[in-house]
């Protein structure tokens, strides 16, 4: 049977040339990259190429990477660490109702220990209004944390034009950019951040590493103590083999950007195309142009999410559902909870996304699959009206 994986937003395989430098260096060099010794140095220069390598990513300077575990420790550092940080200025943050959990619960932790948090609305499409965060900027605000493109619909946010508004206010400004890199240009210049959080198993890198981007000069707690590596701010022996894998991918991910988002573009646009013009009662969620090039996230009138994933799954096409299935209810994601979708069309959402192994016949393979399977499942159902296709 044919396997499609269209999960890229949950992860990506290694690329090849990622896996070949970590073979080659984890066979060669072991040193820890705090010992003075040779064996030491050698692991730092790799160390060293790689921060430089993740910077080129984003326009930044080595020395404003910080490696951490991943997305989840950096939005964790950029918004514990800055709340720590700032705490005799202010104890407000503003953020949005459709962050990542690594951002909202970080939120709430905060919010029950003595800080105040405003999460913005978003428009039909997910999109946040700049004009709210102005709003919003009050003489306690400490933080404003907005992702730059949501994981789920693929919404990206105008976070240029948040950028000039914190920046003239005075505001230190955090981006969550795990799902934007090597997929659109990322320029924490042109965006104007202080804190950019980065990952690198979704841009086909090793899982379990990631970094923060801060500005020179961003003031900031550590939220783990130890040793002092990663200059103070994230103490504890650095993944070595896991940043040089990242190193990679960044090098590549920026490489070959432009020609990748193009080629995956036209194949999400074609799958757009026939899914909404050949199965009937289907929407598409998320901005119709301002979204990621590989994201499609649809609503499917008359049929569980979670039971396209799993149907889907038999006839090997991997997708996810914005309708997961904890403790025996099927709760609607908060993304599209808060989009103000009817219930019946959170409970059909479906998001594919594309990446490097897919071509022309996997999309056209999915589609047929989820034609033939919407087909079957609303035929059990007795809500299902009679459709027009
Ligand atoms: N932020 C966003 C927008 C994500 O999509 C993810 C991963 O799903 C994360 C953060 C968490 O990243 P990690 O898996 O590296 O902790």
């Amino acid at each position: 049977m044919r396997k499609v994986y269209l999960d890229h937003a949950a992860t990506t395989p290694v690329h090849p040339e990622v896996l070949s430098l970590m073979q080659e260096f984890s066979s060669n060099t072991f040193g820890n990259p705090s010992s003075v010794h040779t064996f030491g140095r050698e692991a730092k220069k790799y160390m060293e190429e790689a921060r430089r390598r993740v910077a080129d990513l984003i326009a930044a300077a080595p020395e404003e990477i910080y490696f951490t575990s991943g997305g989840t420790e950096s939005d964790n550092i950029a918004i514990i660490g800055t709340a720590m940080a700032r705490r005799t200025s202010g104890n407000h943050i503003i953020t949005s109702a459709i962050e990542h959990h690594a951002v909202l619960e970080t939120c709430e932790h905060l919010a029950k220990n003595g800080f105040e948090v405003t999460f913005l609305p978003v428009d039909k499409y997910g999109m946040v209004d700049p004009g709210d965060v102005a709003k919003e900027i009050r003489k306690e605000t400490i933080l404003v944390t907005i992702m730059h493109a949501n994981n789920e619909i693929g919404t990206i946010q105008p976070i240029a034009e948040i950028g000039r508004i914190t920046r003239e206010r005075g505001v230190a400004l955090h981006t969550d950019a795990v799902q934007t890199l090597a997929k659109i240009p990322v320029n924490v210049n042109d965006l104007g951040v202080e804190m950019l959080s980065l990952s690198a198993h979704k841009i086909y890198g090793p899982k379990g590493i990631g970094a923060l981007y801060a500005r020179k000069g961003t003031r900031l707690r550590p939220i783990m103590y130890g040793g002092g590596q990663e200059r103070k701010l994230r103490s504890g022996t650095e993944n070595t083999i896991g940043i040089v894998g990242f190193g990679k991918a960044a090098e590549v991910g920026l490489r070959d950007l432009e020609t990748e988002s193009t080629r995956v573009q036209i194949l999400r646009d074609r799958l757009i195309r026939r899914v909404l013009a050949e199965i009937p009662s289907v929407t598409l969620n998320g901005h119709p142009e301002q979204r990621l090039p590989n994201n499609a996230n649809f609503s499917i009138a008359y049929v569980e999410g979670e039971s396209l994933v799993l149907s889907l799954d038999l006839d090997g096409v991997a997708v996810s559902s914005g309708s997961a299935c904890s403790s025996g209810s099927l709760q609607p994601s908060h993304v599209l909870n808060a989009l103000g979708l009817p219930h019946e069309m959170m409970h059909g959402s479906l998001r594919m996304t594309l990446g490097s192994a897919n071509n022309e016949e996997d999309i056209d393979y999915a589609v047929e699959a989820l034609k033939n399977i919407t087909t079957r499942l609303r035929s059990f159902s007795p809500l299902t009206p009679p459709l027009q296709p």
